[in-house]
């Protein structure tokens, strides 16, 4: 008699496997099954559904991916950010619950119908299309100095049907002075000998989306040094950072003038972004 696999079946057991990395988990399994078979979740625990030999082959190299550390959202070719579904690649931060906390700060605190907004090294164009999904008038600008990273945020656009700017430029250099009333960035803050480097997830993604230099703290300086002269007066900065960079952070956007500075929290209760207001 011959036995059919089914792929709850083969979940259990690919579980069950002494060679499993830590990485690979339950629903890891199911979201890549469900990837694969183009199928929504529910599906997987109200019928069983027959594994065949070419999914087999296709399903054991997502596993393989994952087992080696690949962060999942890369295997997919997708993440969940705000309240959009953005495709990823390996040329783009995968986006993350630390950045919606900005962006929650931001769509609490500006209501205004005509904002010209900025997403500097917008990657997926998580924070830019979020913001013009939510606030349809707002002129929304995404950049980034890579080319491929910026297809990537033109393909969500498109997929979203969101009209932004997409601007392939080295930080500010691109942009009118006195021209933004937001100005946001989730650049590079982590320094270059950080040991999570070479954990899990970090090591997959864009080395120059993470690293800013020895310090960490280099591309900070730099967006908040000439973050200035772009902002239109009165005008918000927001970055996210470290929680170790906040005072520093702080203390620098002080001798630069800005005035009401605050710190935004992440999920776990630690000061991840910092926004400040040009006088
Ligand atoms: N939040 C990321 C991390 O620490 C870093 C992202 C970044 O450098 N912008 O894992």
């Amino acid at each position: 008699m011959i036995m059919v696999q089914t792929i709850q079946l083969f979940i259990k057991e690919t579980m069950a496997l002494p060679e499993k990395s830590p990485y690979l988990s339950t629903l890891d399994l199911e979201l890549m099954a469900c990837s694969l078979l183009n199928i929504e979740r529910s599906k997987l625990f109200s019928s069983s559904i027959v594994l065949n030999k070419e999914y087999k082959t296709r399903f054991l190299s997502m596993i393989k991916r994952r087992n080696d550390g690949e962060p999942l959202a890369y295997i997919l070719g997708m993440q969940g950010f705000w309240n959009l579904d953005l495709e990823v690649n390996s040329k783009v931060l995968v986006p993350r619950p630390e950045t919606e906390t900005m962006v929650e700060d931001i769509l609490l605190n500006f209501n205004q119908k005509n904002l010209t907004v900025l997403d500097l090294g917008t990657g997926s164009g998580a924070i830019g299309l979020a913001l013009k999904k939510e606030r349809d008038g707002w002129d929304v600008y995404c950049s980034d100095l890579s080319t491929n990273a910026l297809r990537v945020a033109q393909r969500n656009s498109v997929k979203h049907n969101l009209n932004v700017h997409l601007t392939c430029c080295n930080w500010l250099n691109a942009f009118k002075p006195n021209n933004f009333d937001l100005l946001i960035s989730n650049p590079p803050y982590v320094e270059e000998g950080d040991i999570r480097l070479q954990s899990d997830g970090l090591r997959y993604e864009p080395f120059n989306s993470l690293v800013s230099g020895v310090t960490g703290k280099e591309q900070l300086i730099a967006i908040a040094s000439s973050s200035k002269r772009y902002l239109k007066k009165r005008g918000y900065l927001y970055l996210e950072h470290s929680p170790s960079q906040f005072e520093e952070l702080k203390l620098f956007l002080e001798e630069l003038n800005f005035i009401n500075i605050s710190e935004i929290l992440d999920l776990n209760g630690d000061k991840r972004s910092i926004k400040a207001q040009k006088i």
